[in-house]
């Protein structure tokens, strides 16, 4: 199966949209972190309580605040 790729919302460079890109959709934690920061740091501060707790409810907010990225960035 391909590995579908994406363009890095923030600098353009294509990243792999893969669990071995921890940054998807975005190609660096740099351009993530600047890039969240703008639009959804709601979104991010739920998906970084969830990667601290163990597994419980919370570790499946973590798919969907993934899923909203992918949404949001690969509906153009
Ligand atoms: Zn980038």
């Amino acid at each position: 199966m391909p590995i579908p790729k994406v363009r890095c919302p923030h600098c353009r460079n294509l990243s792999e949209y893969s669990v071995a890109n921890l940054w998807r959709p975005f190609c660096s934690e740099r351009c993530k972190m600047i890039d969240l920061g703008a639009w959804a740091s709601d979104a991010y501060s739920i998906a970084g309580r969830a990667a601290e707790g163990n597994d419980g409810p919370e570790a499946l907010r973590v798919t969907e605040v993934d899923d909203r990225l992918f949404s949001h960035y690969t509906q153009h």
